[in-house]
């Protein structure tokens, strides 16, 4: 039986494996197959706190992942594929092995919807970003595309309007599901420029990254290429908590419900990170909120 399982290992699940270790609860973290979680996909940081210069994002979480070892945090590249919170101590599933542990920290993150083109990997972080707030400052004075029609679009949009020399809101239907406040604001800003119904198709670049989108007009049919610096996908994020049903509640969206900061409905089981938090999504904020499943962990261990 384990202490502490903490699943996922992007800033939250590193954080509360730092403070677990340091209180000698001997936590253990299921990185998951895809390990490091979103700063994976980012390429410069330099929001998060503590390096003078930017710190690209794999590197930033290779220097987590080494703090939590060096604390002695065991970390293995599996994902947690079943869970049974029906049970004490809480039973957990990674592929043919079973588990116990007193008490779980889920910091599984969400994952950014994507339009699934061909190359996304590979302009990822070089010209392709999900994360305005993030990436935005890398294109001071450039042209870029944001994708989507709902309330992210329009924040990142204006976001990066006060930033990019021209901003262009592209979306696949005349109607926009953004709250009107959001989508009126954005109208109104002189930088941003809105195309609809437009669908991209196809993204061009060289090994600097990307330079062009092909836009294709869904009532036409017609298609142009459209030269530009960046292009942020702003269609939305899947938290990643269906392993989890039915036993911890989420919203409709799919995120964990905290009450008193990160306790789920299930005792002994705690939510931290982007998983529980469709609002802010930043590194550190995760990182902060891993902080304080810790330490409501620790409390939680020693009231048992
Ligand atoms: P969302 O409301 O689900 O909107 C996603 C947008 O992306 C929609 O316009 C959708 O188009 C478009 N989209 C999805 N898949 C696409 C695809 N494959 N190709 C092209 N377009 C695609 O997601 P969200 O904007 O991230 O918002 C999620 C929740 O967070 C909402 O409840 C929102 O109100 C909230 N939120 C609030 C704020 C705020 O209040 N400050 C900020 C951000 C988010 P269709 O409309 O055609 O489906």
């Amino acid at each position: 039986m384990q202490t502490v399982t903490i699943i996922g290992s992007g800033p939250a699940g590193l954080t509360a494996a730092i403070y677990t270790a340091r209180a000698n609860l001997k936590p253990v973290v299921y990185a998951g197959v895809q390990a490091g979680g979103q700063l994976m996909l980012t390429s410069e940081v330099e929001n998060y706190p503590g390096f003078q210069q930017p710190i690209v994002g794999p590197e930033l979480m290779s220097e987590m992942t080494e703090q939590a070892k060096r604390l002695g945090v065991r970390i293995i590249n599996a994902d947690i594929d079943r869970v049974d919170f029906s049970v004490k101590p809480l039973q957990l599933f990674a592929g043919k092995r079973s588990f116990t542990s007193q008490a779980v920290i889920i910091a599984t993150g969400a994952t950014a919807r994507t339009l699934g083109l061909e190359d996304e990997q590979r302009f990822m972080g070089r010209g392709l970003s999900t994360c305005a707030t993030c990436d935005g400052f890398f294109y001071r004075n450039k042209k870029v595309v944001v994708v989507g029609g709902g309330d992210s679009a329009m924040e990142e949009a204006n976001y990066l309007s006060k930033v990019c020399s021209e901003v262009i809101l592209v979306h696949r239907r005349q109607q926009f599901r953004a709250s009107p406040i959001m989508f009126d604001r954005a109208r109104a800003n002189t930088k941003i420029r809105i195309l609809t119904p437009y669908r991209i198709t196809q993204m061009h670049g060289d090994d600097r990254g990307l330079n062009a989108v092909t836009l294709v007009n869904n009532d036409t049919g017609s298609s142009e290429r459209l030269v530009i610096d960046g292009l942020f996908f702003a269609i939305g994020h899947d938290p990643n908590s269906k392993v989890f049903s039915p036993y911890i509640d989420t919203d409709d969206h799919g995120y964990i419900k905290v009450h008193d900061y990160t306790k789920t409905n299930v005792d002994g089981v705690f939510a931290a990170g982007d998983i529980a938090d469709s609002v802010f999504r930043q590194a550190v904020t995760a990182a902060a909120l891993g902080c304080q499943a810790a330490i409501q962990t620790q409390h939680y261990l020693e009231s048992c």
